[in-house]
């Protein structure tokens, strides 16, 4: 399957237009704290306020803080080191009511508070979320998946985050995703919710090697506070389940950033 993108443009008379419209509230407008400064605008993936300008708009803009910084996320993961002290990802999940979420950006699965944990160097970090990129964020030696899925966890103590990252390639229908393909809402829909409970770590693959490095989230303000963990090896879904993922969050992956000194290392059972 070949990505296609296709999101179009508005018309230049409409640009202009909306262009208009906002410089008109600009200046109409008390700014709202809740809110981003009207040149900050609110982020995008494409176009004047795509990941292209998150990095230059950091130093004006608070909701872009760290998206100029030196260990940004994604990367592509070429050259990792074995490394024969890294374990086996300590991942403590439970069952969750389902909470499905379109927020504009992703589509995204809330679990129940206290269902699921991943344990890291004897701190625990509660799963807050799972949420899908198309196509995939991180590349493996240079190649995307269809999609990918992040998991992220977050100490409570530290607000430190650490994030696992599964990867979609296309084969046979998967088995997690098939009773919520019906539910899956579009952006400014109501979020579906159902007492059906689901484990969250259905999702993951029988082998589970990863590649870990320091990073940053994909999104801004891009904060530097992540271990990532992306597993090795893919799961597949059909090619209806990807396109429709694809249909519902066009181009929602963020470029990769540079490794720079960051160290890649490998586990491998
Ligand atoms: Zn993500």
């Amino acid at each position: 399957m070949t990505p296609v993108n296709t999101k179009s443009n508005p018309p230049g008379m409409l640009r202009l237009g909306l262009l208009a419209a906002l410089l008109v509230l600009a200046f109409a407008c008390k700014k709202d704290k809740a809110e981003p400064a009207e040149e900050c605008g609110l982020w995008e993936y494409e176009g004047e306020y795509g990941p292209d300008h998150w990095g230059s708009l950091a130093p004006a803009c608070q909701e872009y803080a760290f998206c100029g910084g030196s260990a940004q996320s994604p990367v592509d993961i070429t050259g990792a080191a074995p490394d024969a002290s890294l374990e086996a990802l300590a991942t403590n999940y439970g069952a969750s009511s389902t909470h499905i979420v379109h927020n504009g950006h992703t589509l995204e699965f809330e679990v129940e508070e206290g269902s699921s944990a991943l344990e890291l160097d004897g701190e625990e970090y509660e799963l807050l979320q799972f949420h899908f990129h198309a196509q995939s964020e991180h590349t493996i030696g240079g190649a995307a998946h269809h999609m990918e899925a992040h998991f992220v966890h977050a100490n409570a103590a530290t607000g430190d985050r650490a994030v696992i990252g599964v990867m979609f390639k296309d084969g046979a229908e998967n088995a997690f995703l098939k009773p919520f393909m019906n539910h899956l809402p579009h952006h400014g829909e109501s979020p579906y919710t159902s007492a059906a409970s689901f484990n969250p770590v259905e999702v993951f693959p029988a082998d589970r090697d990863y590649f870990t490095y320091p990073g940053s989230l994909t999104t801004p303000n891009c904060e530097e506070n992540v271990t990532w963990f992306v597993l090795e090896h893919p799961v597949e879904a059909s090619t209806t389940q990807i396109l429709r993922f694809r249909d519902l969050m066009p181009k929602n992956y963020r470029p990769q950033a540079d490794i720079g000194a960051r160290q890649i290392r490998h586990y491998q059972d």
